[in-house]
């Protein structure tokens, strides 16, 4: 059982959201766009029982571009948390920003990671990145994290930039529960 240690830091599992948690549709615009993947519940709710804080961070341009509003984001956040079901994820950090806007929040840079360390006593030394994208290895990693990639995105995987692959999120859940200290 993993919990807070005598500083009050708590270990998490930091989350991307597309192609990781839910389908990958390429700018979610709504929330009759979401499907979160079958095996997330169960995944989310093991961690959860082991003592991880459950956080999303994702990159969200879409906004930035027009293509939908940040309302719009939220209405689907919601529709995410709902089919998880209640009570699993901590908090989610979303960016509006566009790629090379200089954004210092946008993955794989750890703006939001570090927003969330902050407002919510995360010892990252015991906290894993899950995502799908090189760039979310990347950030766990400046984060000073152990990532793991899981092959349920739109891209092929790419094994060599995490510490751990998986094909979905219930083994990606099983590396952690195995390398937890
Ligand atoms: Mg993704």
């Amino acid at each position: 059982m993993t919990t807070s240690s005598p500083d009050g830091l708590s270990p998490a599992v930091f989350f991307d959201r597309d192609g990781t948690i839910m389908r990958d549709v390429e700018y979610c615009r709504a929330p009759t766009e979401v499907e979160v993947f079958l095996d997330a519940p169960e995944a989310l709710r093991r961690l959860k029982e082991a003592g991880f804080k459950l956080v999303i961070v994702t990159n969200q341009s879409g906004i930035a571009r027009g293509y939908f509003s940040e309302l719009d984001y939220r209405a689907i956040e919601q529709e995410v948390e709902r089919q998880l079901g209640p009570g699993l994820i901590d908090v989610t950090y979303f960016c509006p920003d566009l790629p090379d806007s200089g954004s210092m929040r946008r993955k794989p840079e750890t703006g939001m990671v570090l927003e969330a360390q902050r407002d919510h006593q995360i010892d990252l030394g015991r906290s894993f990145f899950v995502g799908d994208k090189a760039i979310d290895a990347e950030c766990g990693q400046r984060a000073g994290m152990r990532t793991i990639i899981v092959a349920t995105g739109l891209e092929e995987p790419v094994r060599p930039a995490a510490d751990w692959s998986a094909n979905n999120l219930l083994e990606a859940a099983e590396i952690i529960l195995r390398h937890a200290v």
